[in-house]
C-alpha cells in the first residue's frame, strides 16, 4: 500500500520504503561483523516486526534461525499498559545461543525490557536488541538496544508492519496517524 493509498489518515510520512532499506543495510553490516561466525538466532516478536524481519534476514550475509514469539503489552487504543503477556511462545531451545531480538518500535520500553529478561533467563548466551524505531519515553525504562534504526518523535505511527486497530500494516512507509483516526 501507497502513501496515496491512505494519505487522508495521516499527518505526514516519517521515514520512507527506502530510507528503510538503507538503514537496514547498514545495520546488516554491524551485525555481521558482530556475530561473524556465530549460529545467530533473531527472535521476531509479532505482529509488528514481520516486515523488519523479512528484511533484515534475507539483508544478513550470515547462517541464522528465525523464531517468534507474540507478546501484548497494549490492551486496545494508543497507550502502553505495562502489563506484558506471552501469547505465542517461542519452539526454540535457547541454551546457549546468541539470541537478537528483531522488534519493530520501542516506546515506552515495557516490553522489551521485560522480554529481554525472560530470554535470558532462559539460559542464552547472549540477548541484544534491535529495533527500527525508537521514542523519547523509552530513556524512562533502561534498555539497552545495540542496534536501533531511527529516533522519531512522540507520535503514533502506522505502517511497515505497525498497525493501529490491525490496519496499516501493509503501508510501506512509516507515516503519523491523524487524530481524527483514532479521536
Ligand atoms: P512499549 O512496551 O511501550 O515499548 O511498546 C512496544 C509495543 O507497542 C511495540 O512493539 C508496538 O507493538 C506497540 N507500539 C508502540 N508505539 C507504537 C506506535 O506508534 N504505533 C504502533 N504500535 C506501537
Amino acid at each position: 500500500m501507497e502513501y496515496s493509498d491512505i494519505a487522508d489518515d495521516l499527518t505526514s510520512v516519517l521515514v520512507t520504503e527506502k530510507e528503510i532499506h538503507e538503514k537496514i543495510a547498514e545495520l546488516s553490516r554491524r551485525i555481521e561483523a558482530d556475530y561473524a561466525g556465530e549460529n545467530l538466532l533473531l527472535v521476531g516478536v509479532l505482529r509488528g516486526a514481520v516486515m523488519l524481519m523479512a528484511d533484515l534476514a534475507r539483508e544478513l550475509k550470515l547462517p541464522i534461525e528465525m523464531d517468534w514469539m507474540a507478546v501484548s503489552s497494549y490492551g486496545s487504543g494508543t497507550k502502553s499498559s505495562g502489563v506484558v503477556r506471552i501469547l505465542k511462545d517461542l519452539d526454540s531451545d535457547l541454551q546457549g545461543r546468541k539470541v537478537l531480538i528483531v522488534e519493530d518500535i520501542i516506546d515506552s520500553g515495557l516490553t522489551l525490557s521485560w522480554l529481554r529478561t525472560n530470554l535470558e533467563n532462559r539460559g542464552a548466551a547472549s540477548v541484544e536488541i534491535c529495533a527500527l524505531l525508537r521514542k523519547p519515553d523509552a530513556a524512562k525504562v533502561q534498555v539497552d538496544v545495540r542496534y536501533i534504526g531511527f529516533e522519531i518523535p512522540n507520535a503514533f505511527v502506522v505502517g511497515y508492519g505497525l498497525d493501529y486497530a490491525e490496519k496499516y500494516r501493509n503501508f510501506r512507509d512509516i507515516g503519523v496517524l491523524a487524530p481524527h483516526v483514532y479521536a
